[in-house]
């Protein structure tokens, strides 16, 4: 409990990196209403949980650590439960742990500061939005975690409706920020000393400018030209909206960072059409060449999903046969879970636990061999590296390339360890399948990067 009359905050959050971006806007929204965040729920007056809907069990975790808080409800501390899992289960969280004040779900941070005001008066307080909302979530001040890296939302929501995914419910449909709003955003970032931005949306390529100056590839060219940027990333793009426009702009803007995050879920065309993916096969092939066919190397990672209801193994086979064709940098795999509310649900012929772990058992294996390979190309050259941390205990200090890849590297005898946030050249020594290992080039050498 706070000794001052200032009132403190918790906030713990779960899930993506929308959550962990509007976990530091909610956090700013706070501070712009007086309170101060504190680092541990002891220390704090009110308690934030922003939880994450996206896999099964997700619900009794929030429950199960909501039954942890109660202990602390006799010190006269609040409850607040946020994001993806108060927008789904909504009042009955208020049934369930009658501890708990308030319940917001993405759409509804706006009304945060008189949801507050309600709380602060001993009152319930919902934001819980029914996909009317057309507004998006900016805040005067964001409190910024990643000490490198500056997220921004440019767009929120989603309206695709894949049939095993509770975001479109969970988030609310698609809006935009304005353009001019999202580069005021990127030069205030540059302002505060960071030098690398990731523009996120649960589709981030489904952008559309309220003010119609720029489409979603030519607002990252603009963002990737803002004075004192060095990288630009974004995260997580839909097949459908992948444009060779963003794949010229990456050629044209050397600060747009070289890898693209472009989820294909399944290699089977059927599959993706039962999945409401609403692009097949050969289209998702089609925008890996247009990467492969551009001036620069392009990483491209992807996110899987094995066992979706009526998977037969052959379309299983074709998810694999992907990957080779493809040869993703990563991929993140996940095994199909039944979600509330969602189509996939009430599909026949689900995958029984037991074979979906062997799928997931043999695609990761499949992929690790991929990537055994593919990292090899990297030793011997020369790769633009930001410092990402101090020194570690053995003696390498924690670096990202342009193309996200982690390349943790030792200094030369005598060198000075170079600041976080900075950018250094490391000739590349040995190659992990996740991961790739150098020596910082001595500043005396002309080390060219590659
Ligand atoms: S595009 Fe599909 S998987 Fe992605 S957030 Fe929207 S509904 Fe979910």
């Amino acid at each position: 409990m706070s000794s001052d009359t200032q009132k403190t905050f918790f906030i713990e959050t779960f899930g993506c990196q929308m959550n962990f971006h509007d976990s530091e806007k909610v956090a700013g929204s706070l501070v712009s209403q007086g309170y101060r965040q504190v680092q541990s729920v002891e220390d704090a007056d009110l308690i934030f949980y922003n939880t994450c809907s996206i896999r099964d069990k997700a619900e009794q975790k929030v429950f199960h650590r909501l039954t942890d808080f109660k202990r602390l409800q006799k010190q006269g501390k609040q409850f607040a439960v946020i994001g993806c899992v108060a927008q789904q289960e909504g009042e009955r969280i208020f049934e369930r742990a009658p501890h708990v004040s308030l319940v917001a779900g993405s759409a509804s941070y706006n009304r945060l500061p008189e949801m507050l005001v309600q709380i602060a008066h001993g009152q319930r307080a919902t934001g819980l939005d029914d996909r009317q909302t057309e507004d998006t979530f900016e805040t005067d001040f964001t409190a910024r975690v990643n000490p490198h890296r500056g997220y921004i939302t440019i767009i929120e929501g989603c309206d695709k409706f894949c049939a095993y995914c509770v975001v479109p419910y969970t988030r609310g449909r698609e809006r935009s920020r304005t353009s001019e709003s999202v580069l005021e955003e990127a030069r205030k970032i540059v302002e505060s000393g960071l030098t690398e931005v990731q523009l996120l949306g649960q589709n981030v390529n489904s952008y559309q400018d309220p003010l119609g100056k720029h489409t979603f590839a030519s607002l990252l060219a603009e963002v990737g030209r803002v004075p004192g940027i060095r990288r630009v990333r974004f995260t997580t793009s839909h097949p459908r909206h992948f444009t060779r426009e963003i794949v010229q702009a990456i050629d044209e803007v050397p600060t747009l960072c070289d890898h693209v995050h472009l989820p294909v879920q399944s290699g089977s065309s059927r599959v993706l059409a039962a999945m409401n993916r609403e692009y097949t096969r050969e289209q998702y092939l089609e925008r890996i060449a247009w990467m492969k066919s551009a001036r620069r190397s392009i990483a491209i990672t992807t996110d899987i999903i094995v066992g979706f209801p009526g998977e037969t193994e052959a379309e299983f086979e074709e998810t694999l046969s992907l990957m080779d064709e493809v040869g993703f940098d990563g991929i993140f795999s996940f095994k199909y879970s039944p979600r509330p509310n969602t189509p996939a649900l009430t599909m026949e012929n689900a995958i029984p636990e037991e074979e979906k772990t062997r799928r997931l058992a043999v695609l990761n294996d499949r992929q690790k061999e991929i990537q055994r390979a593919s990292y090899q190309r990297f030793v011997g050259q020369v790769l633009e590296t930001m410092v990402e941390g101090a020194r570690r205990p053995l003696g390498q200090l924690p670096g990202r390339t342009s193309q996200n890849k982690p390349l943790n590297f030792t200094l030369p005898e005598g060198a000075p360890e170079p600041p976080v946030g900075s950018y250094v050249p490391v000739r590349v020594t040995r190659a992990h399948p996740n991961s790739l290992v150098g020596e910082m080039c001595p500043v005396s050498t002309a080390c060219v990067v590659s």
